[in-house]
């Protein structure tokens, strides 16, 4: 991580007006959390924009009257009509902090005056974490499309939750690692996939 990050959890918690999601090991020690669907939200949408901009597809999620149920993003992320075949889980910051900020809300509801207000959110931050994703598939080549998929979304680049311009959320991939059936694949064959589906 580059910066700290905040996504909004729906929980309430003291003396804060926005929070985060956190993993509570004991009453002392909590963990920073993204959580899972954020996390596949973002690399959906970062594989969507680079595939939609190549003229792959057409598909856009989240709104299920614009998605195809049937190409890769939806098989592999899951469609209405399709169960995703990648399985994502919460990702818990190890030795993480867990800070307060306070930011300014400009109310624009008022016509002629702007009133301001203070909120206080909390910020998630770690220097390293880990990501693991996992996928159950019928043969080799579809694992290694999915390989593909992920590595496309990860290396875009991206920042999490809320607050991009305010400096939050920036996160840079440090290393990328596929196994299928626990054998390593080196990057060069996940090139070679990517190249396939932009062919
Ligand atoms: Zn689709």
């Amino acid at each position: 991580m580059e910066s700290p990050f905040h996504i909004s959890a729906d929980r309430l918690a003291f003396g804060i007006d926005n929070a985060i999601c956190l993993d509570v090991i004991s009453r002392f020690k909590e963990k920073p959390i993204i959580p899972a669907t954020s996390f596949k939200g973002i690399l959906r949408h970062n594989i969507e924009t680079v595939l939609n901009s190549k003229e792959k597809f057409g598909c856009i999620s989240p709104k299920p009257e614009e998605m195809c149920n049937e190409c890769i993003i939806c098989k592999n992320f899951g469609s209405p009509k399709n169960k995703a075949l990648l399985m994502f889980e919460d990702i818990s910051i190890e030795n993480g902090e867990i800070n307060k900020r306070i930011g300014i809300a400009i109310e624009r509801r008022r016509k002629i005056t702007k009133e301001k207000q203070l909120f206080t959110y909390q910020t998630g931050f770690g220097k390293e974490s880990i990501a693991k994703i996992k996928g159950i598939f019928e043969n080799e080549n579809d694992a290694l499309t999915a390989c593909a998929l992920l590595y496309i979304g990860i290396k875009v680049g991206f920042s999490l939750g809320h607050g991009k311009s305010r400096g939050l959320g920036w996160i840079k991939l440090k290393t990328f690692e596929a196994k299928i059936d626990n054998i390593n694949k080196n990057l060069e064959q996940i090139k070679e996939k990517i190249k396939e589906i932009f062919k």
